[in-house]
């Protein structure tokens, strides 16, 4: 049983922390949000005052935060200057690489082990414990985390150094809103060439255009029964989520200098398609925008 202090119990977070209470650790929660917190004590955990105050005496440090500034605010402000040496850190947010690093970096200045581990799997993932998680970090730190982590999902990836989860991730969400997209767009010439939905996906889904927007998350209804096209586009993974994730992977491409074409026009048809009041739907539903609807 360790000491964990959990800070960011939303969506995700909170049925994360949740399972490490499962698991019989020690969780002290902290969230800038009243409600959020008393949720997690209801589910077992201890109520911290604060993020300073949750992190004191922690052996383990979880968070699951919005996006980077909010990560390096709370490291710089609250983690950091208050936590023992020996504690392990671990950031769970899908943030910008740099951010990622940057933080990491602080940590191992003050000597702490820090490992980025974004995730994937959503909501459902989370709550059934099967969450998969892409780390960053060195290999003891990563080592330590592993015990942990398996308490709150199934798939534990060790990516590389420092920032590398998260360049995991957000590689992996730009071929998923390119695939997406490319799919979609294919579903709407077979339908204007009078090529029946269904017929398209026995073909593809056994030929080359095969891929898992296609095979597990197909547009369109009917095809994959368990899709979100089959319940009006209920979300799933929202598509704010995947603009978010496009933008991180642009400003990636940005930074690094990589030319990423395909990576850019997807994130402005997903900025349009959100803009559009579409933000709360599932990300496959940008089908219905790209068929004129
Ligand atoms: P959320 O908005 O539901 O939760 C974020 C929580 O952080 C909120 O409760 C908020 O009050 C809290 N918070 C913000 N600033 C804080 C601070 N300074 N101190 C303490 N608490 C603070 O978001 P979520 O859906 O739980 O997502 C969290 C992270 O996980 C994001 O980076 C997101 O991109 C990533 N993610 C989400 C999903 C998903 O399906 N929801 C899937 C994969 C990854």
């Amino acid at each position: 049983m360790a000491k964990i202090a959990f800070i960011g119990l939303g969506n995700m977070g909170g049925p994360m922390a949740a399972n490490l209470v499962k698991a019989q650790h020690q969780v002290f929660a902290f969230d800038l949000s009243a409600a959020a917190v008393d949720v997690a004590v209801d589910k077992g955990a201890r109520k911290a005052a604060s993020a300073a105050e949750a992190v004191k005496g922690a052996e383990v440090v979880v968070t699951m935060l919005p996006a980077g500034k909010h990560v390096r605010e709370v490291y710089e402000k609250d983690v950091l200057p208050n936590v023992a040496r020996e504690t392990l850190l671990i950031d769970c947010s899908t943030i910008d690489v740099d951010s990622a690093r940057h933080v990491g970096g602080l940590a191992e200045k003050a000597g702490l082990e820090m490992i980025d581990a974004p995730v994937s799997g959503g909501v459902g993932g989370a709550t059934a414990g099967t969450l998969t998680f892409m780390v960053g970090g060195g290999d003891a730190a990563f080592a330590k985390a592993k015990p942990i982590l398996e308490k709150m999902g199934k798939n534990i990836v060790h990516a590389g150094a420092s920032g590398n989860g998260q360049a995991a991730k957000i590689c992996n969400n730009m071929i998923l809103g390119i695939s997406m997209i490319a799919v979609s767009e294919g579903f709407m010439l077979a339908k204007r060439l009078g090529l029946d939905a269904q017929k398209l996906f026995d073909v593809a889904s056994t030929s080359s255009g095969q891929c898992w927007s296609l095979t597990n998350y197909c547009p369109v209804p009917g095809p994959v029964p368990t899709s979100p096209a089959n319940r009006d586009y209920q979300a799933g993974f929202t598509a704010a989520m995947m603009l978010k994730d496009l933008m991180l992977a642009q400003q990636a491409a940005a930074a690094a200098g990589a030319s990423t074409p395909l990576g850019a026009e997807a994130a402005q048809l997903f900025n349009l398609f959100v803009n559009s009041g579409n933000g709360a739907k599932d990300f496959s539903g940008i089908i219905r925008m790209l068929d004129g609807k």
